[in-house]
C-alpha cells in the first residue's frame, strides 16, 4: 500500500505520472473491494477536555481491513481516492456509518471527517439533512470536521456550508489549522465552533520556546473569536502539560488515547479513566 506522500503529482507536461496514476487506480480498486466486502470500518480516537481529561467526543477515522486481517489507516489511501474524484462514495458511506453509531450509542458524540470535495458537494449535504430530519438528538452529537484546504477554496461557499450544518443541528470543526494557509480572518468568517490546531504546531512544544510563544499568541487570537480550540497530536506528558497551561480547551493525540477499532465506551475501562490517568489525575475504575 502506498502512503499519502506517494500518491500525487503532475509531471512537467501536466500529465499525471503513470506510476502514481496506476498506483492510485489500484488503491481505488482495493478500497472498492473493501467497501463491497464490508471491510471498511472506523477507528475511534478520543478528544478530551483539557481541564478534566473527560472525553468530549470520539473522532471517527477510516480504516481498511485487509483480506489477510491487517488494518490500514486512512492516511494511506484517502488522498488517492480524493485525487481520482471518488471521495464522495467514501464520505457518503462514512456519514451513514457515523449515524448508525450515534443511534446505537446515545451517550456519545462523534466527529466525522469530510474531504474538501465533499464540502462542496450538495448531494452529501442533502443526504445529511435528510438523515438528520426529525432526529435532533443525533445531530446534536455530530461534529463535522472540515479540512483547512476545503475551507480555503472559497470562503463564502464554505461559510454557507458551515451555516447549513449548523441549521441541521451539528457542530463544525476546522481541522488541521496551521498546516495550510487559512488566515485568522477566514477562520472568523467561517464561524465554526471549534478550531483544531495541526499537530505540526504542537509536537515537541515542550522542547521549543519559539513554538510555545507562537502558540500562545495564536491561541489568544483564535479564542477572541469565541471558538473552542483542540490541540492535535499530543504525544507525551510534557507536551500535554504545556498545551493545557497555554489554554487549549481540548486535547487529542496518542498520549490521551490512540485510535482503536474497539468501542472503548462500551468497555469496562472508560476513556475518561484512561485519560485521567494520562493527566496524572488517577483512575476511578482502577
Ligand atoms: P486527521 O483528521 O487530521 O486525523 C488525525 C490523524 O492523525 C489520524 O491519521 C490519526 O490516526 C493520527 N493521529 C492521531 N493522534 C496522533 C498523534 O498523537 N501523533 C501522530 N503522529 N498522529 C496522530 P489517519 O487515521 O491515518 O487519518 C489521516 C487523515 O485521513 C485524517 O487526518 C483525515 O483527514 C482523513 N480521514 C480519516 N477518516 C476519514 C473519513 O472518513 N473521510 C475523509 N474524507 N477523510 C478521512
Ligand atoms: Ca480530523
Ligand atoms: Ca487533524
Amino acid at each position: 500500500m502506498r502512503t499519502r506522500r506517494d500518491c500525487n503529482v503532475n509531471d512537467a507536461k501536466g500529465e499525471i505520472q503513470s506510476d502514481s496514476w496506476h498506483g492510485n487506480l489500484s488503491i481505488v480498486a482495493t478500497v472498492r473491494a473493501a467497501l463491497r466486502d464490508k471491510r471498511l470500518l472506523f477507528a475511534f480516537q478520543p478528544v478530551v477536555w483539557a481541564a478534566t481529561g473527560e472525553v468530549d467526543y470520539f473522532e471517527c477515522l477510516l480504516r481498511m481491513r485487509e483480506p489477510e486481517g491487517g488494518v490500514v489507516a486512512g492516511g494511506a489511501f484517502i488522498s488517492a481516492i480524493e485525487q481520482l474524484g471518488l471521495i464522495g462514495f467514501i464520505d457518503g458511506y462514512a456519514l451513514k456509518q457515523t449515524i448508525e453509531e450515534l443511534s446505537n450509542s446515545p451517550k456519545i458524540r462523534l466527529g466525522l471527517n469530510i474531504s474538501s470535495l465533499t464540502a462542496r458537494d450538495g448531494r452529501w449535504l442533502r443526504s445529511l439533512i435528510s438523515l438528520m430530519r426529525n432526529r435532533p438528538c443525533l445531530a446534536r452529537r455530530l461534529i463535522v470536521e472540515i479540512t483547512e484546504t476545503a475551507a480555503l477554496h472559497d470562503i463564502e461557499e464554505s461559510a454557507r456550508f458551515v451555516d447549513a450544518l449548523h441549521h441541521a443541528g451539528c457542530r463544525v470543526a476546522l481541522d488541521d489549522f496551521g498546516a495550510g494557509h487559512t488566515s485568522l480572518r477566514q477562520v472568523r468568517a467561517l464561524a465554526v465552533d471549534t478550531v483544531k490546531v495541526d499537530r505540526s504546531l504542537i509536537q515537541n512544544i515542550a522542547d521549543c520556546e519559539e513554538k510555545r510563544l507562537m502558540i500562545c499568541e495564536l491561541l489568544a487570537l483564535i479564542k477572541s473569536f469565541g471558538v473552542a480550540t483542540v490541540a492535535e497530536g499530543v504525544e507525551n506528558a510534557g507536551d500535554a502539560a504545556i498545551v493545557r497551561a497555554t489554554g487549549f480547551d481540548y486535547l487529542q493525540g496518542y498520549h490521551l488515547g490512540r485510535p482503536t477499532i474497539e468501542r472503548s465506551w462500551l468497555g469496562a475501562v472508560t476513556d475518561t479513566a484512561a485519560a485521567a490517568s494520562a493527566f496524572g489525575l488517577g483512575s476511578a475504575g482502577g
